[in-house]
């Protein structure tokens, strides 16, 4: 840092991985000190307000989630930008979380990379247009809580918003400074099994329900590979895991109740709808008449955005100018991710502070919003200050952007995952 001069985004990346705001991830050995959005949101608001915006938390007072809003007059179109405001947690981190600490052109902390400089690029960009009033849009930004676990915040903010609806969405995540414009979405199901109890000295009065979702299972299994032969060019195959398994109450009765919980990875085109008729279908095609889907809840729902898009064709164009890799990306993520589960494969690997580790991560996190990879150097010639000024860019010219198939525009068009998904589930369990 020595005799240079830290850019805004840095500097605010440092000024919020101070601020703790760790998912408590349903977890009970969180320290209560760092777990929670409220301070970071807090923060955010008052930083905002002091640009000008109109902001304000909404949602659960405990964990909201900040909307702050910029209009301008004859506006015609409305941008949405966003950054989530949670971290996972803290878990064998060798340095101190929440004391940024900059070498070699990074900056070390929790959230550093996801996603705390993606707030901070937002707001930095932000600041710029304010003070030369080149902002031509209107803005809603939004740092939402609780996106590594249950999207409640997501849900919270769509509330707020109403019927209002952005013409554009951009999200910043950890994607290696790449667009992301495709990505699978998650259903979990539970499949139950009923069937008569008895006692075990007499197996033939009963009806086991283990016996039945046992043969449900392998029907399952017959589905998955189905669903292997079902691939999509960029994201891979869909799939089927089944993750939970139980039923039963004691050694020596014949149960009459058993469940499972499933977790399907789906392809553009397919939600909980047809996720449901599929597993019904499989059942009733093995007559498996005790065995029920009990629910089928679309815990995020896919994403594909046209490769000719203009939103997509214009983010390539700023990508082009600043040096960056175009071709948008979907794949990595399609590879990583079916089966790893943050809250179940991997619950350690994510607290290393290295960024080798920090990037093994975000490979695997989900990728919920067509996304803007911010990863911060100190040098004038960063990729994160060529992607601020992109996002100045975005903001201030919507002339050069709307008009000729919007060149300029540094943003992708709304994300389904956004607009349309976070129904949530009762179980609830963590799609990720
Ligand atoms: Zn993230």
């Amino acid at each position: 840092m020595a005799g240079r001069r830290e850019s805004a985004s840095v500097r605010y990346t440092r000024d919020y991985v101070r601020i703790p705001s760790v998912n408590p991830m349903r977890r009970t050995d969180l320290d209560p000190a760092i777990t929670g959005e409220r301070r970071y949101a807090e923060h955010l608001r008052e930083q905002l307000r002091a640009l000008g915006l109109d902001a304000q938390l909404v949602g659960d007072p405990a964990r909201p989630s900040l909307v702050a809003e910029a209009r301008v007059a004859d506006a015609g179109e409305t941008i949405l930008v966003a950054s989530h405001l949670d971290t996972v947690p803290v878990d064998g981190m060798q340095s101190d979380p929440f004391d940024p600490r900059v070498a070699d052109g990074r900056i070390y902390g929790r959230g550093a990379c996801d996603t705390k400089s993606g707030m901070a690029a937002l707001v930095a960009a932000l600041e710029r247009v304010l003070a030369h009033k080149r902002l031509r849009r209107n803005l809603i930004l939004v740092g939402e809580a609780d996106e590594e676990l249950g999207s409640t915040g997501v849900r919270d903010v769509l509330a707020h918003l109403g019927t209002q609806h952005p013409d554009w969405v951009i999200a910043t995540e950890p994607t290696e400074l790449r667009c992301v414009t495709r990505h699978k979405g998650i259903v979990h199901a539970e499949l139950r099994a009923s069937g008569v109890a008895c006692h075990s000295s007499d197996p033939s009065r009963g009806k086991s329900a283990i016996t039945a979702l046992a043969r449900a299972l392998l029907a399952l299994d017959e589905l998955a590979a189905e669903l292997g032969t079902r691939v999509d060019p960029n994201l891979g195959a869909a799939t089927l895991s089944v993750g939970r398994i139980g039923g039963g109450s004691a050694t020596n009765i014949v149960p009459d109740d058993a469940w499972l919980l499933l977790d399907r990875r789906c392809l553009p085109g397919e939600d909980d709808v047809s996720v449901r008729a599929e597993l019904e279908g499989a059942l009733a095609k093995h007559d498996l008449t005790d065995v029920r889907v009990e629910w089928c809840t679309l815990e995020k729902a896919s994403l594909a955005t046209p490769a000719d898009d203009p939103s997509v064709l214009a983010l390539q164009a700023a990508l082009a100018e600043a040096g960056l890799e175009t071709a948008p990306a979907g794949v990595a993520f399609g590879r990583l991710r079916p089966g790893l589960d943050r809250a179940g494969a991997h619950p350690r690997r994510v607290g290393r502070d290295r960024p080798g580790r920090d990037r093994q991560r975000n490979l695997r996190a989900p990728a919920q919003h067509p996304l803007s990879y911010v990863r911060l150097r100190l040098t004038a010639r960063s990729a994160s200050l060529r992607l601020r000024a992109r996002l100045g860019t975005a903001l201030a010219s919507p002339s050069r952007c709307s008009a000729a198939a919007s060149r300029r525009l540094g943003v992708t068009k709304v994300s389904h995952s956004f607009t349309q998904s976070h129904r949530g589930s009762p179980a609830g369990a963590g799609a990720g």
